[in-house]
């Protein structure tokens, strides 16, 4: 154990008790009905050094869905299926400053783009980049890239979120057809929404997400085995889009307040990293009015200030 391990654990606990306060003010994410389930004060974190030494705290073994955060592994992944150009060709780089799920600014980039990959327009658009002859296959190749990033080759879908999400993602659906009417997307419509509300439904505990951070901490390798699971650029990508838009329209102050990249997703998950050191990841489902978790926020300022995190 290193030093600055041994010091976080130490004060870990009571930093979380101390965020879990705050999950009161919040309210657990319920426009896709399976997750108004989740309990409201859950909060657990789990920290993970390259040496493979771990800090848990609080609801570490808690499962959820990915939701949103799920969106930089396929992104990731499209990178590496499709290259850059064409990527970026079918979704802008810039932050929106609209909410996740906004319909207001799809055409502002150039015409039809969806402003970056981490919106819901974007990842949509992301999702029908996946290579897969149909949607079970890219849905498959998805679950196998989280797999092998998260090193838990039992992580799988929630079938009950999967399908909850479907039945009631009027807004979701609006914006794929009209993707499809301006011709930015050119697949089946219902097949890529598919593989987007499966890939958001991969259920994950804070232990799994910690995991994957790490490698992305480790610009794309896996610091167990040594090997290079995502080339180093792709990274460099995902964790600036993680910096400008991976906290919704927040991510200006997340920037200011802690100082790392992150991603967080509707069901209260928050996956952030110390680059170079360490891979977090956090759960609380309880959110603030811009849908981030309202306790797992207030842990990773109080971790950074404490010990300093801030790249900037
Ligand atoms: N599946 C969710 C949706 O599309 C993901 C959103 C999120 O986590 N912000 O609404």
């Amino acid at each position: 154990f290193t030093e600055e391990m041994n010091a976080i654990r130490a004060c870990v606990n009571e930093h979380l008790e101390e965020s879990r306060k705050l999950a009161a003010h919040g309210k657990v994410a319920s426009y896709i009905p399976e997750l108004g389930a989740a309990p409201r004060e859950a909060l657990g974190i789990s920290i993970l050094d390259k040496h493979g030494h771990s800090v848990t705290a609080g609801d570490c073994s808690f499962l959820f869905t990915m939701q949103s955060i799920s969106k930089v592994f396929t992104l990731i992944l499209a990178l590496m299926d499709r290259g850059e150009d064409d990527v970026f060709s079918k979704v802008g780089k810039e932050p929106s400053g609209d909410n996740f799920n906004s319909m207001l600014k799809l055409e502002l980039v150039e015409p039809g783009i969806p402003f970056n990959p981490l919106i819901n327009a974007g990842a949509i658009v992301i999702s029908s980049l996946i290579r897969g002859a149909d949607s079970e296959e890219k849905y498959q190749r998805i679950l196998s890239f989280f797999r092998d990033l998260s090193g838990n080759d039992k992580l799988d879908g929630n079938t009950e979120v999967y399908r909850s999400e479907s039945a009631t993602a009027h807004r979701n659906r609006s914006l794929a057809y009209f993707l499809k009417d301006n011709g930015v997307l050119t697949d089946d419509v219902e097949e890529v929404l598919e593989v987007y509300f499966r890939h958001c439904a991969v259920e994950i505990s804070c232990r799994d997400l910690a995991r994957m951070a790490l490698v992305l901490a480790c610009g794309g390798t896996d610091p167990a085995t040594g090997r290079q699971i995502i080339p180093r650029r792709y990274v460099q990508i995902a964790k600036t889009f993680m910096v400008t838009c991976g906290m919704y329209n927040a991510s200006g102050e997340f920037a200011i307040q802690v100082g790392l990249p992150a991603k967080s997703g509707v069901s209260g998950g928050i996956l952030t990293m110390v680059p170079g050191r360490f891979g977090i990841g956090v759960v609380g489902p309880s959110l603030n009015p811009k849908g981030n978790s309202v306790a797992g926020v207030h842990l990773l300022e109080s971790l950074s200030r404490e010990f300093d995190w801030s790249m900037f």
